[in-house]
């Protein structure tokens, strides 16, 4: 082991691990997880029943004997406690409840209109996200969580609420959980979500940026196993996360991925929402293609129409497709030379634009150093309306496992 890996090392066998483990199906037992971990067994005994105590295990029956005693299994209870999530867009919000493991127990899009201030749209999707965890579960949207376990744990019953996960389409001082000079959301600038929250939820509640979540989500729900990768949601805005050592890296102040004011090569440079000119999220976010056509004279009301244009071979749109590529590619190749990730993929909107793809790709490999993108992996996020519930939910099952 180098020195560089000690922080991942260290947490080896942690409990978040060990509950991760468990809920993949990767260990049914104490001694899957001894295994797994290289923990003794007693080590790893005392961590299970501390997650017992806590209910985010459970003993399912016995498993199979390999000789003496038959060792008892564990399961992620999925009947029982669930966490809420909030992933909140410009126009809809996607909420749910989903069990201890991260999968979706109950989905739902609502529309909003996020110019109609915190107050009124937080206080509508916490009513709706606490509705659905007092109703009875959808067993066929609860997917196999058990089946690894052979556990037959109440689906149908209603569910105790763990937590609330909330994600913002803005800057969040993570600490506070407040909402810091967001681009495109009138009357939410320094507003205090997690405090508005704990205020009508009995339960923690966990803000952050809707890029964090995103990164959280894909990671849990693809790559779990590297410990390295960036994730760009590429829509209406342009953000990104980063997962460093395996966990969420935020920084100091909640805004470690942030890269939609860093500046590109752009002739002419537009003026961006922030004062500055030649912004990236000015350059190539789905609000900056609408502009930018708009201005040549192009009719088109939203990014749905970008998207039809560029389809249907537009040549302007298409040129503009390509030119935000580019940009996104000369930021990212930065980031990938600085912090040599395993995986970059990009997710939202824009991810399905092929122009955009092909330039971003060939910019990055343009730009990188060989040993940067030798082993690279450059996917896109698999298209799921629940990967920013996803995450949402992993913020607070992480935060509850830490606290026990
Ligand atoms: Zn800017």
């Amino acid at each position: 082991m180098t020195i560089d890996d000690a922080p991942r090392e260290a947490l080896r066998g942690g409990p978040r691990e060990l509950l991760r483990w468990v809920a993949t199906g990767a260990a049914v037992s104490r001694a899957d997880l001894s295994r797994l971990s290289g923990l003794s067994p007693s080590t790893v005994s005392q961590r299970v029943e501390a997650l017992i105590n806590q209910g985010l295990l459970e003993e399912a029956g016995a498993g199979r004997s390999r000789g003496g005693r038959r060792p008892r299994q564990l399961a992620v209870p999925t009947g029982g406690a669930v966490v809420g999530a909030i992933d909140l867009g410009a126009h809809h919000a996607r909420i749910g409840t989903l069990d201890l493991s991260g999968r979706v127990v109950q989905g739902r899009t609502l529309p909003v209109r996020i110019e109609d201030g915190p107050e009124a749209v937080l206080g509508t999707l916490l009513a709706e996200v606490a509705a659905l965890a007092a109703a009875p579960g959808d067993p066929t949207a609860a997917g196999t969580a058990s089946s690894a376990t052979g556990s037959t744990t109440a689906d149908g019953a209603a569910g105790a609420l763990r937590g609330v996960g909330i994600g913002i389409p803005g800057p969040v001082q993570h600490a506070t959980g407040r909402v810091v000079s967001p681009s495109r959301m009138p009357g939410w600038n320094g507003f205090d979500v997690a405090a508005f929250c704990a205020d009508r939820v009995d339960v923690p509640v966990i803000v952050d940026n809707d890029a964090n979540l995103m990164a959280l989500g894909a990671h849990r729900m693809a790559h779990p196993e590297l410990d390295h990768a960036v994730y760009i949601k590429a829509g209406t805005g342009i953000g990104s996360g980063v997962i460093s050592s395996g966990r969420l890296h935020r920084g100091a102040q909640g805004s470690a991925g942030d890269i939609s004011h860093c500046r590109v090569v752009a002739d002419p440079a537009p003026l961006c929402s922030c004062g500055n000119a030649g912004c990236l999220e000015a350059v190539a976010s789905g609000a900056a293609l609408v502009t930018a056509l708009r201005d040549q004279g192009v009719s088109v009301s939203d990014l749905t129409g970008v998207l039809r244009l560029i389809d249907d071979g537009d040549r302007h749109a298409t040129a503009l497709a390509r030119k935000a590529g580019r940009a996104i590619g000369e930021i990212l190749a930065v980031v990938v030379n600085f912090f040599n990730p395993q995986v970059v993929a990009i997710g939202g909107r824009l991810a399905d634009c092929e122009p955009l793809l092909a330039s971003m790709r060939a910019t990055l490999y343009e730009r990188c150093l060989p040993l940067a993108t030798q082993t690279l992996l450059i996917e896109r996020v698999a298209t799921s309306q629940d990967i920013g519930i996803t995450g949402a939910a992993h913020l607070v099952i992480d935060h509850v496992v830490s606290a026990s």
